[in-house]
């Protein structure tokens, strides 16, 4: 996960937003330290993390940012979005209320995030198919509407969180190159 002494080609700093509790901090967890915890405490009180990879020959520094209990409707603050060229939307697909709550997300990074931010949809806890209460079909068709990407992930499983941070990750890349 990085060597420190490499030379950085590139810093993205990509923002987490969603509800409080859909998988947020465990995402992250996954992505930089490969690590998940069942017991997460609401904050962590780091304000970013990040991890160095490798895109085309060039080296990427993602830098990830997480709300620190923030998540209260128009509490994370301006200075979160600012300088973010990427964007991962978080639900719980066990909790319908968290997907609801998505227009209000995007209408928050519509109005502090720069313009042309890469957005992902992301409906996490896809271990839990038993307690499904958002239709996969629903949040492909949303993701569409509103030119998301969009995929499940599973930070318990490690499914598809590789997968998500490498889409985003990938088409800035592409969008500076
Ligand atoms: P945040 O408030 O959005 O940062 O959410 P957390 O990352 O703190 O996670 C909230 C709770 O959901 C914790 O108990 C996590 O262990 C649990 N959790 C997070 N991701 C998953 C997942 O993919 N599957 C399952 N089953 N639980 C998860
Ligand atoms: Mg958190």
């Amino acid at each position: 996960y990085g060597d420190a002494s490499q030379k950085i080609d590139y810093v993205f700093k990509v923002v987490l937003i969603g509800d409080s509790a859909v998988g947020k901090s465990q995402i992250l967890a996954r992505f930089a330290r490969n690590e998940f915890s069942l017991d997460s405490k609401a904050t962590i009180g780091v304000e970013f993390q990040t991890r160095t990879l490798v895109i085309d020959h060039k080296s990427v520094k993602a830098q990830i940012w997480d709300t620190a209990g923030q998540e209260r409707y128009r509490a994370v603050t301006s200075a979160y979005y600012r300088g973010a060229v990427g964007a991962m939307l978080v639900y719980d697909i066990t909790k319908r209320l968290t997907f609801d709550h998505i227009p209000r997300w995007l209408e928050e990074l519509r109005n502090h995030a720069d313009k042309n931010i890469v957005i992902i949809l992301i409906g996490n806890k896809s271990d839990l198919e038993d307690q499904r209460a958002v239709p996969i079909e629903d949040a492909k068709e949303f993701a569409q509407k509103e030119g998301l990407f969009f995929l499940e992930t599973s930070a318990l499983q490690a499914t598809n969180v590789e997968n998500a941070f490498m889409t985003v990750l990938t088409e800035i890349f592409n969008i500076v190159n």
